[in-house]
């Protein structure tokens, strides 16, 4: 079974808990730290034959194109994460429109290839918003995946579908791929992403996750942020649940990652779409691979195969 691997490209300040303490017009004189920490990722990801998908936030992107490239160049799905990290529910349409289109298109050109692919800034696809899906539609979006299928007090949508389905609204020619719940005692429990991955013993996880392949007979979507692979960032004045969600356990995230790169197979989300029929196969591993870049050393940054032709043996130039 292959499950949905995903990342959402920010720097450690642009989290929601944050908003309160950091203000937009400071992030420019904050210390970067999204390129180094996302950039170990890479070895990471690379080291386990695995492709994900990085949904990048738009002024990200636009600061950092080299890093969009270098994401592209090793394979991996690219997506948008909208332009200024705001939650949907912060906009109007109209206002989401522009945020989207200067997003997608700092994005796209960065990586030189079309995206399809959203993830909404704090999942903040909720009942209020669910206007956003037709205009994802409408500006060439082919899959959303910010639906969270729980009770949270920031966003959720308790009775979602659970697993990728077509949307149904009216005007919303989109696929949904929801963030992964077990369902246990009648309820819907987050396990396989952010705080809950953080928070949760590795057994743990991989119990739901396995639940949700074997008994369910379907994928799942793990979500990790860079921010939550760094434990040496600098910290915020933050106090009690919010300190507790942003900063618990980060000193583990990287560990815990590799063991879940370990026991399941993953990819990017558009070939878990593709592999249930529900878009085409657009990217990814079809893309035809890319000459290493100038002076890399040409065993570590060689394009990465598909999982499935893995020798096991060291990626050979
Ligand atoms: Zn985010």
């Amino acid at each position: 079974m292959l499950n949905a691997l995903s990342f959402d490209i920010e720097e450690y300040f642009q989290v929601e808990a944050l908003r309160g303490l950091v203000r937009p017009r400071d992030w420019d004189r904050l210390e970067s730290r999204v390129a180094p920490v996302t950039l170990r990722l890479l070895d990471v990801l690379e080291r386990h034959r695995v492709t994900a998908t990085f949904f990048v936030v738009g002024w990200v992107a636009e600061r950092q194109p080299e890093l969009v490239r270098e994401i592209a160049r090793r394979g991996h799905e690219l997506g948008c994460h909208g332009y200024a990290h705001l939650p949907v529910y912060a906009m109007e349409p109209e206002t989401f429109r522009e945020d989207l289109r200067r997003a997608k298109r700092t994005i796209e050109d960065a990586a030189g290839e079309p995206i399809i692919g959203y993830r909404a800034p704090t999942c903040s696809i909720v009942r209020e918003t669910l206007w956003a899906l037709p205009v994802l539609a409408e500006e060439g979006f082919r899959y959303d995946s910010s639906i969270f299928p729980i009770h949270h007090d920031r966003y959720g949508i308790p009775d979602a579908d659970r697993f990728p389905h077509r949307v149904s609204a009216p005007g919303a020619d989109l696929v949904e791929f929801p963030l992964t719940t077990v369902r246990l005692a009648g309820q819907n429990l987050p396990c396989c992403g952010g705080g809950y991955f953080r928070l949760l013993p590795y057994p743990v996880v991989r119990a739901a996750l396995r639940r949700v392949n074997e008994r369910e007979g379907m994928p799942g979507m793990v979500y990790l942020h860079p921010w939550e692979l760094d434990p040496d960032q600098p910290r915020f004045a933050l106090r009690g649940l919010a300190a507790f969600r942003h900063y618990v356990n980060l000193r583990h995230t990287a560990d815990k990652l590799e063991r879940l790169l370990d026991d399941f197979a993953f990819g990017p989300v558009e070939r878990v779409l593709a592999e249930r029929g529900l878009i085409d196969f657009m990217g990814g591993l079809s893309k035809p691979p890319k000459p290493p870049a100038l002076g890399a050393p040409r065993e570590t940054r060689g394009a990465p195969r598909p999982p499935d032709s893995c020798t096991g043996s060291e990626v050979a130039a």
